[in-house]
Parts: C-alpha cells; sequence; structure tokens
C-alpha cells in the first residue's frame, strides 16, 4: 500500500531518497521521488536558478528601467 496517501494500490514504488513507498499519484514513477523528495529536489533547483541570476545581474537590468523613467519627467 502506498504510504503517501494510505491507499491500497497493487503498483507501489521505492523513493530512492526517503525510501518511502508510493503510488503512482503519489510521486514521480520514473525518478523515483515521493511528492515530498519531488517537492525538495524543486526548491533546490529554484534556489540554485536565483543564486546564479544574481551573479549574472539581472536586478541591474530592472533598476536602470525605472531611473529611465523619472528622468524624463525631471528634465521636463
Ligand atoms: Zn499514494
Ligand atoms: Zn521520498
Amino acid at each position: 500500500m502506498c504510504e503517501i496517501c494510505g491507499e491500497t494500490e497493487d503498483n507501489v514504488y521505492t523513493c530512492k531518497k526517503c525510501r518511502v513507498k508510493f503510488c503512482e499519484y503519489c510521486g514521480d514513477v520514473e525518478s523515483s521521488l515521493c511528492l515530498d523528495c519531488l517537492a525538495e529536489e524543486d526548491l533546490k533547483s529554484d534556489e540554485e536558478l536565483e543564486d546564479s541570476d544574481f551573479d549574472e545581474e539581472p536586478d541591474r537590468s530592472i533598476k536602470p528601467h525605472l531611473e529611465c523613467k523619472g528622468y524624463p519627467i525631471r528634465i521636463e
């Protein structure tokens, strides 16, 4: 039975990270990860993306735009 939703499913898979048994609705069968570990993986990849974005200064490209909006008004 699935240890996540508690349903008695014929096909259960074992999470490769936390070893919980999950059915096809409670995790990713192909990567053998339960929903909990899938969410963790998502969080990690999101954080990594944000970090690398900061290094590539995406914020600077936004700020100049805001300042540009103010300039024409001040000049007039
Ligand atoms: Zn389940
Ligand atoms: Zn897991």
